[in-house]
Parts: structure tokens; C-alpha cells; sequence
């Protein structure tokens, strides 16, 4: 819902990401690059019908070869990148089925003959030699350093979740999926915090073109919540209706592939979530007339934004990380629509 610049800070933050990701891992950790090369190693041992092996062996070569800066590429090299894989391998042989053995090979080739074998598709062997599932809760403490609690593209949910042990833990969408670019699965800027609902593999590619992480100046908060109050005020809560429209006309397109791909309209105009908006509204309107005229009267200028946004909105003002609250897009527009300040 809203683009993150991407400044030295997070850069070199996200040089430490790249540089400290797997370095306090024991010895019985397989590091990517061992994996890589054992999957070399199968490619070639196990799949004597897999005619284009060499272009197999290419695509893991530059894997391993660029695996340090794949960790920290920025968003604007993906495509170019891209490109250079498929040229090694075309990508509608990502999802060959292959045969391969343990992440961890021995030397001879007699006890490697006595490995067990198992079956999977290239672009999955990938993602877990590279160690994604170890990477996850890394990414994690640095979402929260970037103070990112909710999903990124519809603003609803938590990303966050504990599972049964109490631990937190967090969903990343792959906003450039897997099976196409598996060489950005644990890349920094490809993932995003998400709900269960918004992750990537429900949507089959029809991912619209939102954008988390940006090098160039971030698009002018370009969609707006809006909260149909006049019937709510004639005293028919059960009519109130939330849309999400565009702030300009050359943006409609945008705001309804949006709409559609997050389920923006069907998700905020749930029962659970028009309960939310009247509460919303009644305290916004409680606040609006008593309390700030109460208070400019006998002091003028005394209202703390700050304090108001917190008292009756229960989110900070700060308009620009709006990922830290939940609603919190919802909240800010629907206070300025009714102009609590
Ligand atoms: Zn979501």
C-alpha cells in the first residue's frame, strides 16, 4: 500500500543481512554453497535422461557464483538478472522433476552410490539448498527493525504469527515467486511480510504491480480509503460501505487491479471489519466535536496531534510507515475525510 525507499541506511543494513546470514551456524549446518555444489553432483550422477544437463550445471554455477550479491540485489537488477538465468537454462525447465540425495555428500562415490534418492522439482531443490526456511526467521528481526508488523499489501492483517510453542514467526510472500526466480528466495527486497490470504501462491501470478521496496522517489500515496458516512449519520450503521479508490482518474486501473488482487473492498467491508469502521467513526466524531473544541476554546493550539491520533485512533500519526498498525491506512484516511485535525 505504500513503497519503502530504499536509503543507504537500509542498504547497509541489508549488507549485513547479506554478509552475516548463515556465519553463526555449527559445522553440521550445510552451508548454500555446499548444497549447490552436491546438487551439482546429482545432477550429473542421478539423471542420466536429462539430455540438457550442462545447461542445469550452468544455472547452479552462476547461482553459486553471485550468491553474495543475489542475497542484497536491488529490485531495479532483477529483470536484467533474470535474463541472465534463462539464458543459462530456459525456464520452463525450473520445474523438472530431478533425482537427488542429501544436501551433504561423502567423497566416495561408493557411499554416495548407497544414499537413498529422492525426487523433486529443480526450482524447489533450489530454494531449500539455499536455505530459505533458515533464512525466514533472520528476515524476521530485520522486518522488525524496519518496524514492518503488518501485511504489506492489504494492510489487514497481521504478518506476524505464533505458532503452537509461542514462537513468532513470520509469512513472506515472494513478491518475484519461486518457481520463476528461485534465485531470489532469500533475497532481501523480494521478500515481503504478508498475510496468509495475500501470500503469493494463492495468487497465481496475478500479482498486480505493487511495489514494496523502491530506489526512486515513492509514488505519492496514490489510493485513499474512503468511508460512506451519510447513512450511517440518518442512523443505518448496517448500510455503512468502505471503498478504496484512486486520488487521480490515470490511476483507476492500478487502484482496481489492486482492488481486486488483494480483495481490498471484500476484506474491509466484512462484517468484522464495518463493526471496526462504526467504532472508528463514533469515536472520531466523539473526539471531534467535546474534546478538541473543549480544548482549543480554553488553550488554543493545546491538542498533541500525536496524542489525539493515539487516543482516538489507537495508531500513531506518522503517516509514513503505515505497516506498523493494522488498519492504520483505514484510520488515517477516515480521520482526514472527517477532519479530526
Ligand atoms: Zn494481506
Amino acid at each position: 500500500m505504500k513503497q519503502i525507499l530504499i536509503t543507504q541506511e537500509i542498504m547497509d543494513m541489508v549488507q549485513k543481512y547479506a554478509e552475516n546470514l548463515f556465519t553463526d551456524r555449527t559445522d553440521a549446518f550445510v552451508q548454500p554453497n555446499e548444497g549447490l555444489v552436491n546438487l551439482q553432483m546429482d545432477i550429473m550422477e542421478l539423471n542420466p535422461s536429462l539430455s540438457n544437463k550442462i545447461d542445469f550445471m550452468a544455472y547452479l554455477e552462476k547461482l553459486i557464483d553471485d550468491f553474495e550479491e543475489l542475497k542484497q540485489l536491488l529490485p531495479s537488477k532483477f529483470e536484467e538478472y533474470k535474463q541472465k538465468f534463462d539464458d543459462l537454462l530456459a525456464p520452463s525447465f525450473l520445474s523438472t522433476i530431478i533425482e537427488c540425495r542429501n544436501t551433504r555428500l561423502p567423497e566416495d562415490r561408493a557411499e554416495r552410490a548407497a544414499l537413498p534418492v529422492r525426487r523433486a522439482k529443480f526450482y524447489e531443490e533450489i530454494v531449500d539448498r539455499i536455505r530459505y526456511e533458515e533464512a525466514r526467521p533472520v528476515m524476521a528481526s530485520y522486518m522488525e527493525k524496519l518496524g514492518i508488523q503488518t501485511c504489506v499489501y492489504c494492510n489487514n492483517a497481521e504478518a506476524v504469527y505464533s505458532d503452537k510453542d509461542e514462537e513468532a514467526y513470520y509469512h513472506f510472500d515472494h513478491w518475484k515467486p519461486k518457481d520463476k526466480y528461485p534465485f531470489l528466495s532469500i533475497c532481501f527486497y523480494n521478500l515481503y511480510p504478508s498475510c496468509s490470504i495475500c501470500n503469493g501462491h494463492k495468487l497465481d501470478g496475478r500479482k498486480g504491480s505493487f511495489q514494496l521496496y523502491t530506489e526512486d522517489e515513492p509514488a505519492k500515496d496514490p489510493f485513499v480509503f474512503y468511508v460512506d458516512r451519510s447513512e450511517y449519520i440518518a442512523r443505518q450503521p448496517n448500510t455503512l460501505s468502505v471503498s478504496f479508490k484512486s486520488r487521480e482518474s490515470r490511476n483507476d486501473i492500478y487502484c482496481e487491479e489492486y482492488n481486486k488482487v488483494y480483495r481490498i473492498k471484500e476484506f474491509y467491508n466484512s462484517p468484522g471489519g464495518l463493526r471496526q469502521v462504526s467504532k472508528l467513526i463514533t469515536d472520531i466524531d466523539k473526539h471531534r466535536g467535546s474534546y478538541i473544541d473543549a480544548t482549543n476554546s480554553s488553550i488554543p493550539d493545546i491538542v498533541d496531534k500525536d496524542v489525539l491520533f493515539h487516543d482516538v485512533l489507537g495508531v500513531d500519526g506518522d503517516e509514513a510507515n503505515i505497516f506498523t498498525d493494522i488498519k492504520k491506512k483505514l484510520k488515517l484516511d477516515t480521520a482526514k475525510d472527517a477532519k479530526l485535525l
